[in-house]
């Protein structure tokens, strides 16, 4: 490469820069070996508040056979898109047992969760319609909304009188609505008020979707999601969730009709464009439904729950302030990112890895440390955790 053709990235290296002045600028750490509650980080055994492995589904030896045996049984990979000669057995096994599971009619399994979201919403909707969404809702919805050229509304966060003044305002819109929130939100482990917007949905006639990727497996019955939780069945249009998350492996999906579901296997550009899962993972989400509604799904749960609990309960006694948080997803907030950032470098050094989150992931000026607490955290373990947040807190004082 010459260097004039260097120069034209030049801007990259000065963006760097600002945000190393911002300290918004990080390494990527590096996991050696599994994604466990203890854990070898960058070479250092550390606590690990960082996964989203709530269950610890991740490691499970079930899920492991599963994967090990469709490896054997279909190799590694699916070789083609799902529209072309990328639909093997399991995906198709997979998606009816992810329908079954949350009471829908069809399901359709992207390859992220990610993808799931920005191609449903790319998908459905067009320019001449209309978005009323969260303000905290996740990049993947918001990039779905941009790519669909619609035009998007934005309601202060779970503020349901001001989702009331959106609809109200555009209550004659000619193209269709759709009404669009997390579940559970990422950065604040909060729940959306969904009872009140499918409330709204139906009195404005606005499509509603959820994304409850950080509800799958960790709130209803069995982990079916916000929409199991908060009595909402038969009311929510388009649920997606992820595989990548509490299920353990990879991946995202979307329940609802078997309208949108076939619409969605002809018109969702992930879908269509980018290839299918290999069969392994299919067969480990298969493995980790079926363990979800068993006793031993039951008895993470409850686990994950109580350590939650337990958790949270001890971060008040050291007079860390209280949250939103309602769900394992438990922010310790800052505000200064340099100094979240050097909270979190702190904690490292003592043996805890919380990772800080900054702008963009959270508005500027509240950045914070993202805690997660999973199933398979062992009560020692946490209480390590709280100690060494308390010790390092207070000598920075944040607490
Ligand atoms: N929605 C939300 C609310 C999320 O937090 C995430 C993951 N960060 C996603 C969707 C995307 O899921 P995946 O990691 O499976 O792409």
């Amino acid at each position: 490469m010459s260097t004039a053709e260097r120069l034209q990235l030049s801007f990259l290296h000065a963006a760097l820069e600002e945000l190393k002045s911002k300290h918004l600028y990080f390494h990527l750490r590096v996991l050696e070996g599994e994604q466990k509650p203890v854990c070898v980080i960058d070479g250092k055994e550390v606590v690990n508040l960082s996964s989203n492995n709530y269950l610890g589904l991740t490691t499970h030896p079930k899920l492991r056979r599963a994967a090990l045996e469709a490896i054997r049984r279909y190799g590694v990979g699916a070789g083609a898109v799902r529209t072309i000669a990328g639909t093997m057995r399991p995906h198709m096994e997979l998606e009816e047992q992810i329908a079954r599971f949350k009471h829908t009619e069809a399901c359709v399994v992207f390859q992220s969760g990610f993808t799931a979201n920005a191609g449903t919403v790319a998908a459905i909707l067009g320019k001449e319609d209309l978005i009323i969404s969260d303000e905290l809702n996740h990049a993947s919805i918001i990039d779905g909304c941009r790519l669909s050229r619609a035009t998007i509304k934005v309601f202060q966060h779970k503020d349901v009188p001001d989702c009331v003044r959106i609809c109200e305002e555009t209550r004659a819109w000619p193209g269709r609505k759709l009404l669009i929130t997390d579940g559970v939100f990422s950065m604040d482990g909060d729940i959306a008020p969904l009872p009140q917007l499918c409330d709204l949905a139906e009195k404005y006639n606005c499509i509603m979707m959820v994304d409850d990727a950080h509800a799958s497996g960790v709130l209803g019955k069995g982990g079916r999601g916000t929409v199991d939780h908060l009595g909402c069945h038969g009311r929510v249009d388009i649920q997606v969730g992820t595989l990548s998350k509490a299920i353990g492996a990879m991946g995202g999906y979307v329940c609802g009709s078997r309208d949108l579901i076939e619409f969605l296997y002809h018109r969702a550009r992930p879908f269509l464009f980018s290839t299918s899962h290999p069969p392994s993972v299919t067969a480990t989400c298969q493995a980790a439904f079926t363990l979800l509604d068993s006793p031993e799904g039951e008895k993470l749960l409850r686990k994950l729950w109580n350590n939650t609990r337990f958790f949270k309960r001890g971060l008040k006694k050291l007079g860390f302030p209280a949250s939103r948080s309602e769900t394992p997803i438990t922010p310790i907030h800052v505000g200064d990112a340099g100094k979240a950032f050097e909270f979190s470098r702190k904690l490292f050094e003592e043996g805890l890895y919380a990772p800080a989150v900054g702008f963009p992931t959270v508005p500027e000026g509240k950045a914070r440390l993202r805690a997660m607490v999973t199933a398979t955290h062992k009560r020692k373990e946490l209480e390590r955790a709280l100690e060494i947040l308390g010790r390092v807190g207070k000598s920075l004082e944040i607490v």
